[in-house]
């Protein structure tokens, strides 16, 4: 499948959203029932575009069918993380998409009321969104009995305030209930103990947006394209030393040497790769000959040692020095610990520390090994994965790099051992 069903042109407006064929696909849900919209989603084998890549229609069945009281759906378009930028992408050019999706989704649970949770910083996106909105509720898309089923779906806009963490799904219901942006313990899992303590699902604006081509078209459809344990187009952020970075609508299962010298026009100015961020800033480095051999999908990623996350690809180019590029990550995920794990709290900021006298030429050669235990110990210790967002890349970093660490912590510049200084 080489359409693009996320990013099409021209759908941004609703009127032409519906020319395009938009909406049907709830009006075919409601007449399916809600068990039939479960399981054809779990058949098109649609996983969560937000970095798990939890299977979406498994996550909707995990909503006891006999809970009483309301229910809700949540739509993740908080997008914090360093390299992640296809989300505001998609809600400027399909936010109808989105809207559709959620309430298929809505619908499929048995949700009336449904929350975006966007980034604070999202401004120009809030707007389009809000505008979004109300337009669907003007068709009658959204609102009360929606095209005469009985069925009432609304949707409410949240601005988060910037915290990275709210992306993490548990905090970011305690934000929009008004509490502090901080993980919980799960379980109770958000499907059975979710928002205001009712079973809620929430999933990432991505994969809304893939839900009414896999209602119009089907899920034998959906299952067939992109690769066979990843279905459907992912959208690739392509950041870094490229000559085309941009957001990508692209098959699962994509090369990832076609997507830099095909769609992301090479190298720039002919740099040499060194290394590669798959799935963002949290996820463990490729180095160039490994990102060249890989097929960019979940089990790929993952057999090659990293994983896809959320689709943020980070290019990293020869010159660029590691260990400055890990204390930037470093400092990044210390100042966005929420503090209540031991593990991360004090393992983020012990990283940070090394790192920062490493860069300096202050560092001592114990320094690294420190640094590679301090990392060790904060992997599967903690509420949420943020500290594993910060030690699983400075695993691979130190493993696969490990000259520039040493060169660090003898004090001199690592250009000797082929990195080298940021500019
Ligand atoms: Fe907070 Fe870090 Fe623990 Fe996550 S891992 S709950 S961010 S302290």
């Amino acid at each position: 499948m080489n359409e693009r069903t996320l990013l099409r042109d021209n759908v941004a407006d609703i009127a032409a959203y519906f020319a395009a064929g938009g909406w049907r696909p709830l009006k075919k849900a409601l007449s399916m029932g809600r068990a039939a919209v479960i399981a054809e989603v779990t058949a098109s084998g649609l996983r969560g575009r937000g970095g798990a890549g939890f299977p979406t229609g498994r996550k909707w069945s995990f909503v006891p069918q006999d809970a009483q009281g309301p229910r809700y759906l949540v739509c993740n378009a908080d997008e914090g993380e360093p390299g992640a930028f296809k989300d505001r992408e998609l809600l400027r050019r399909n936010p109808q998409a989105v809207l559709e999706g959620m309430a298929i989704a809505g619908y499929a649970i048995g949700a009336s009321l449904g929350y975006i949770y966007i980034r604070g910083e999202f401004s120009a996106e809030a707007e389009f969104l809000t505008a979004a909105i109300t337009a669907a509720r003007a068709k009658g898309f959204l609102g009360a009995n929606i095209l005469g089923s009985g069925f009432d779906f609304d949707i409410h806009l949240h601005r988060g305030a910037g915290a990275y963490i709210c992306g993490e799904e548990t905090a970011l219901l305690s934000s929009i209930e008004g509490l502090r942006g901080q993980p919980r313990l799960k379980p109770p899992f958000p499907a059975v103990k979710g928002l205001f303590g009712a079973p809620t699902v929430v999933n990432n604006a991505e994969t809304l947006a893939a839900v009414p081509s896999i209602l119009e078209r089907g899920a034998a459809w959906y299952a067939s394209t992109g690769s066979p344990d990843s279905p459907g187009t992912k959208l690739f952020c392509v950041s870094g030393a490229v000559n085309r970075p941009g957001v990508y609508e692209l098959p699962l299962g994509v090369p990832f040497r076609e997507l830099l010298e095909t769609h992301c026009g090479g190298m720039k100015d002919g740099r040499k790769l060194k290394a590669v961020l798959p799935g963002g800033a949290s996820s463990p480095a490729l180095t160039a000959a490994e990102a060249m051999a890989v097929n960019m999908d979940y089990a790929s990623l993952a057999a090659a040692g990293s994983m896809l996350g959320s689709g943020a690809v980070i290019v990293i180019e020869e010159g660029r020095c590691m260990v400055e590029l890990l204390g930037v990550l470093a400092r990044f995920y210390r100042h966005e610990s929420c503090g209540q794990c031991a593990p991360c709290r004090e393992g983020c900021a012990w990283a940070d520390k090394l790192l920062a006298g490493l860069e300096a030429g202050r560092g001592r050669p114990s320094d690294v090994e420190t640094l590679r235990s301090c990392a060790a110990a904060m992997t599967g210790r903690t509420i949420c994965p943020l500290a594993d967002s910060l030690a699983l890349p400075a695993l691979s970093f130190i493993s696969k790099f490990r000259a520039e660490f040493d060169a660090h912590a003898a004090g001199r510049t690592c250009r000797a051992a082929g990195g080298g200084r940021l500019a």
